[in-house]
């Protein structure tokens, strides 16, 4: 269904727009078995953009024609079949590197277009689909990693985020957003699924209706980071649990028919948010889905941001999640198949990611625990209780294979952190995130120390890799995102210089005092 035009004429679309009008995205997938069998000097350059709604991007450089790839995982779950089949492709086809994103999918990297039908085909036995995963589209629904044995959550929103996954995946009524379109629900009270920086958020709530406490939610739109980042704002209203998918098409569908499409960069339904405030945005939703109770009260306490280290009790008696590390969410095929197996010797086989990159391993037993923590790939490579700074480190993609990359990230996170590990430590969690360029895929704005990647030009004249250096950023106390300090700084000492930063942090800060607190 084409979108409903109440804003613009035609002429002032931006050339994507002119492009998706066209055809749209989701017809690439028709294509791509006949591109398989031409190869790659078959795709006219133009098309290249829409492999997106495939989840594919070319890498850099795209000339070579290796692609990305995206696949979604609503709320992070994954059962054995999925991770095992996932797994095998990495090993197969992706030189066996196996990415947990900020938005809990995976990534592969190195797959070429002959090879792409086989691995849909792989992902379509076991129920997993590229389809919303990168383009102008509904993204992979975040949610509560832990949801359905969260000892934390109001209630299990694994089913309601599937329901209103699959109903925008594949959907031609909602492929043609103004720009990309992220949603999470989640009843996770430590607001797992980060609520405040996607566009449309569920978080937990509750409301008195005749006399009886209803769980339900409430409803944030208009987050979003990238340059110019907003908080989301809450609306007024309270969502029964079996509305969620109907406010959800709703929001959307205002999304898609007034919705800015004349600047890609003021297209994110933030600015729609900013520029109508949360009243009228409220209003307007009532319009599609007649009256809904005001807001009730929110359940959500302080921020977790995402981190579940160690053992911990599920809701059912008996049985345990257990949380640990994976640095800067990059693992290898063979060790997904490692955590896979062990996870079905000793639990359900579920593997779950989360948006801190990293995994959990729920349904385990207390009497198994001991031993899968004594199997060997938890003494070293994935630990339940990390370094300090390795724990809470995060980074995107970088220049390695994306082509808005300005700078180097993940190896370079890893190895930052793993400094930091040997050389300073302070007595609460400090968060490092780091991002390639000003595209926030590794959520820089929230980081206690966002890193954005940079070039320079030194003393003597040199274009060297460089970052800017911004602190303070939370999902805590409603949210806040970090603020920019003064200068940029080399690559080459950025370890030092951080660990200047944080000593001094730490000789001037009250005891338990956060960045944001500082
Ligand atoms: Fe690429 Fe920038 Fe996203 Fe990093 S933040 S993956 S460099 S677009």
């Amino acid at each position: 269904m084409a979108y409903v035009k109440h804003w613009a004429n035609e002429e002032k679309l931006n050339a994507t727009e002119k492009q998706k009008l066209a055809r749209d995205g989701l017809k690439i997938f028709e294509d791509i078995p006949r591109y398989a069998k031409e190869g790659f000097e078959a795709i006219p350059k133009e098309e290249w953009p829409m492999f997106k709604w495939a989840g594919l991007y070319l890498q850099r450089p795209k000339e070579d024609g290796y692609f990305m790839m995206r696949v979604c995982v609503p709320s992070g779950i994954l059962n054995y079949e999925q991770a095992v089949a996932l797994a095998k492709i990495s090993r197969d086809y992706g030189r066996g590197i196996f990415d947990v994103t900020t938005r809990q999918a995976v990534q592969f990297h190195w797959l070429r277009i002959e090879e792409i039908p086989d691995i849909f085909e792989r992902l379509k036995k076991v129920g997993l689909s590229t389809a919303g995963a990168c383009g102008d589209i509904a993204r992979n629904i975040t949610g509560n990693p832990l949801a359905g044995i969260d000892p934390a959550e109001t209630m299990d929103t694994a089913p309601i985020v599937e329901e209103v996954f699959r109903f925008f995946q594949h959907n031609e009524d909602f492929s043609n957003l103004p720009r990309k379109y992220k949603m999470s629900i989640s009843a996770n009270v430590h607001n797992a699924a980060h609520a405040e920086i996607n566009c449309l958020s569920f978080v937990p709530a509750v409301k008195t209706i005749d006399g009886e406490e209803v769980l339900g939610f409430h409803v944030k739109v208009g987050g979003g980071l990238s340059a110019k980042p907003y908080l989301a704002q809450t609306l007024n209203v309270f969502v029964r649990p079996e509305q969620v998918k109907e406010v959800a098409v709703a929001v959307t569908t205002i999304f898609r028919d007034y919705g800015y499409r004349i600047k890609r960069h003021r297209a994110r339904l933030k600015f729609l948010v900013a520029d109508w405030g949360a009243e009228k945005f409220t209003e307007k939703l009532l319009e599609y889905t007649g009256p809904l109770p005001e807001k009730g009260k929110e359940l959500t306490r302080e921020w977790n941001a995402g981190y579940f280290y160690g053992v911990h009790r599920q809701k059912q008696p008996g049985l345990n999640y257990i949380g640990f590390n994976v640095p800067v969410g990059r693992l290898t095929a063979e060790e997904v198949l490692e955590l896979a197996r062990i996870s079905k010797k000793y639990g359900t086989g579920e593997i779950r990611n989360c948006n801190s990159q990293n995994i959990i391993l729920p349904n385990i037993p207390d009497e198994h625990v001991e031993a899968l923590l004594a199997e060997e790939i938890f003494q070293e490579r994935f630990r339940i209780d990390p370094p300090q700074f390795t724990a809470f480190s995060v980074s995107c993609t970088g220049i390695e294979y994306c082509n808005l990359a300005i700078v180097e990230t993940k190896e370079r996170m890893r190895r930052l952190a793993e400094y930091l590990d040997e050389h300073v430590s302070v007595d609460v969690p400090l968060r490092l995130h780091m991002v390639g360029c000003p595209n926030s895929c590794g959520q820089r704005q929230i980081a206690d120390i966002g890193l954005q990647g940079i070039k320079m030009r030194t003393a003597d004249k040199r274009m060297v890799e460089a970052f800017e250096i911004y602190v303070g950023g939370t999902l805590d106390h409603g949210g806040e995102f970090n603020q920019k300090l003064k200068g940029k700084v080399d690559a080459q000492i950025l370890g030092p210089v951080l660990k200047e930063l944080i000593t001094y942090f730490k000789e001037q800060k009250e005891q338990g005092e956060s960045f944001y607190d500082f």
